[in-house]
């Protein structure tokens, strides 16, 4: 019989920074109702916490909706388009939808493809009305995102702990998504480490309001690998490994992630699990030279896309699956413990062509 799992809190640090001159910090736990079952060694775990967490951003596709408003606002100008297209307008309305995409930051490439797409199918008669051409343009964007992206779901293996590293830029909102996905985790009973590079004073302020018990354990030279070790020794089910934000042109700093990831690895073979990368999406396509430098260096398994709220590109989403063939996994729409959702293709598209 699935016995329960030990609920503990993860820690939450909403606003506070790493940053490589301030120690490293394990920081854990406290009590919550279990919600999800589990069993020492099951290998089930895993996949199936990757499915709940799916089903769940179903269910809450109100806050992918609000948080693509600004995007949204962007193409809307498409329905306008479209509305009143004929035939023989067809190439000045599809220069102007080419425009639309390009200000979201789709990207020329991308752009282009669809554009040319809906022109042949357009003249040759398979589209003949404005929401025939809308519902292809969308059918487009979900295949393209659906064929080079797919993997959208967290990859945690079978082998307990699950291990997560985070890597980016200063600024890009790693500590945040980190905090939310530890939230996301706790609130489904997983126990979990939530190892950082932290201040006291600024993971506590973060965590001010949001009701979670907290134990701190000092230990100023702890490093990723001890935070692994420790999680593998007290049985948790998760370690987030939050890692000091970094420019990917500094090479040095670059290469003390390859060794982290190795430290890692020799501790618990397959580890870690996910590399996930945090992109500032209000960056538009001045993200792809920063993602791609990353991936070659450490590899990435997925991206998360932050502050999408806060910007009108939300076409770069699909621009940087199209050039990195990597999936995103999560979008940050908010500085909420909410507002980081499982990515889902489908209701991208619906909340950004309205
Ligand atoms: P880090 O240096 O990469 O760890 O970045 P932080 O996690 O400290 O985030 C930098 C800033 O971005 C903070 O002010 C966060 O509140 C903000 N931020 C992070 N994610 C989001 C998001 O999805 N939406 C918005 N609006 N702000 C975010």
């Amino acid at each position: 019989m699935a016995t329960p799992c030990p609920s503990f809190l993860s820690t939450l640090s909403l606003r506070s920074k790493p940053s490589l001159a301030q120690p490293h910090r394990l920081v854990s736990t406290g009590l919550s109702k279990p919600r999800f079952t589990c069993r020492a060694g099951q290998t089930g775990f895993f996949t199936r916490l990757g499915r709940l967490i799916k089903e769940k951003a179903k269910s809450d596709v109100d806050k992918l909706f609000s948080g693509f408003s600004k995007t949204r606002d962007n193409l809307a100008v498409i329905d306008e388009l479209l509305l009143y297209w004929n035939l023989a307008d067809t190439d000045r309305v599809l220069d102007e939808l080419e425009e639309a995409l390009l200000v979201s930051d789709f990207g020329p490439k991308i752009t282009i493809k669809i554009v040319e797409t809906l022109r042949e199918d357009i003249l040759s008669g398979k589209l003949k009305s404005g929401s025939e051409i809308k519902d292809a343009l969308k059918k487009s964007v979900l295949d393209l995102l659906n064929t080079k992206g797919n993997k959208t779901e967290l990859q945690l293996g079978f082998r307990k702990p699950a291990v997560i590293m985070v890597v980016g830029v200063n600024g890009g909102g790693k500590t945040t998504s980190l905090g939310k996905l530890a939230h996301r985790l706790k609130s489904e009973g997983v126990k979990v480490i939530h190892f950082e590079q932290l201040p006291v004073t600024s993971w506590r302020y973060g965590l001010r309001g949001l009701g979670v018990r907290l134990l701190l354990v000092k230990e100023r030279r702890l490093k990723h690998h001890q935070a692994v070790k420790r999680g593998k020794e007290q049985g948790y089910d998760v370690v987030l490994c939050d890692t000091s934000g970094r420019l990917h042109t500094n090479y040095s700093l670059m290469e003390e992630l390859i060794a982290c990831k190795k430290a890692v690895a020799k501790v618990l073979p397959g580890a870690p699990n996910e590399i996930l990368q945090v992109l500032d999406g209000t960056t538009g396509l001045n993200m792809l030279p920063q993602a791609r430098e990353f991936n070659d260096v450490v590899g990435i398994t997925g991206l998360i896309l932050t502050k999408l709220d806060g910007s009108a590109r939300g076409g770069c989403v699909v621009s940087v699956v199209d050039e990195l063939g990597i999936p995103v996994k999560f979008v940050g729409v908010g500085e909420g413990v909410e507002d980081l959702q499982p990515f889902d293709a489908e209701a991208f598209v619906d909340a950004i062509f309205s």
